[in-house]
């Protein structure tokens, strides 16, 4: 058991990555306190969890709601009598366009949910963690904010994952010495609704781009994030790990 008897709030917790992470920080023994917008399929991940047994609740919301950051924090507390971690993992990708075709709302969306959703959570959660005296707080970037990789029409997308690395530097700079690490998970391409898995031309042309020659599943995501939530990776803080099946490293 990884996690005993932490809580974790893990946003982006119905779909994709945050839901396999949802299930497998509760296998390792973690307290989740899930979030997205959607309540019905958030509801179902939460349920499913309750049903094997493990410790789940959940609230759904909209992360770009400074509010909403709020009342995660408030509901670990009330639930679980604290917060431990987060793996503050929503996102989306917006419109994959030429930046001089971009609408203006297409990147201030972009960033309003991947960046300044991070920044409301982090400082919903920050305070809590001092609390506790302790802390882990893993931010979902992507290898699209670090190498591109080939991706093509992700100015906005890039720039929001790129900032999340030097925002968590920042947190992990402030907050070290309280015993609150901050880290970023990069991501290569992972098979779930964002990373096109209704789309056979998408799969293969984003797995091509890999040196493995494929993408990740879900599980192989979260398994990075629950080592950086959990006391095995208790000497990093400020780090981009990469989980990218090489991507970032192909030879073009
Ligand atoms: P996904 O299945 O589409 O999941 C995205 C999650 O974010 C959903 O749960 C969605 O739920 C939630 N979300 C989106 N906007 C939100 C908002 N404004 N407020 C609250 N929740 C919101 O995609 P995924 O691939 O698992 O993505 C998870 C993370 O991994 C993202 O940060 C993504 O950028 C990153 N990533 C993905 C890949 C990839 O290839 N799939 C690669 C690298 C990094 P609702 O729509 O119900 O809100």
């Amino acid at each position: 058991m990884e996690l005993e008897n932490k809580t974790i709030i893990v946003t982006g917790a119905n779909s994709g990555i945050g839901a396999a992470a949802a299930r497998l920080f509760a296998a390792e023994g973690a307290n989740v306190v899930l979030g997205a917008r959607r309540a019905a399929p958030l509801e179902t991940v939460a349920d499913a969890i309750v049903q094997a047994g493990g410790r789940a609740v959940c609230l759904a919301g909209d992360v770009t709601d400074e509010a909403y950051a709020a009342k995660l924090v408030d509901l670990a507390e009330r639930a679980f009598g604290g917060l431990d971690g987060a793996f503050n993992n929503a996102g989306v990708v917006g419109a994959m366009q030429p930046v001089p075709d971009m609408a203006i709302d297409n990147w201030t969306d972009v960033i309003a949910v991947n960046l300044t959703g991070a920044f409301l959570a982090a400082k919903a959660q920050i305070p809590a963690m001092q609390a506790r005296g302790q802390g882990s707080i893993v931010f979902t970037s992507s290898f699209v904010g670090f190498s591109n990789g080939g991706m093509p029409g992700m100015g906005a997308y890039a720039a929001s994952k790129a900032g999340l690395v030097g925002f968590a530097q920042s947190l992990a700079s402030d907050h070290a010495a309280e015993g609150i690490r901050v880290n970023t998970l990069l991501p290569g391409g992972t098979i779930t609704p964002m990373g096109g898995e209704n789309d056979p031309a998408a799969l293969a042309f984003i797995a091509g781009l890999h040196p493995m020659k494929r993408m990740a599943a879900p599980i192989e995501i979260a398994q990075a994030a629950l080592f950086l939530l959990s006391d095995r990776s208790s000497f990093m803080t400020g780090s981009p790990m990469i989980a990218d099946g090489g991507v970032s490293v192909r030879l073009l």
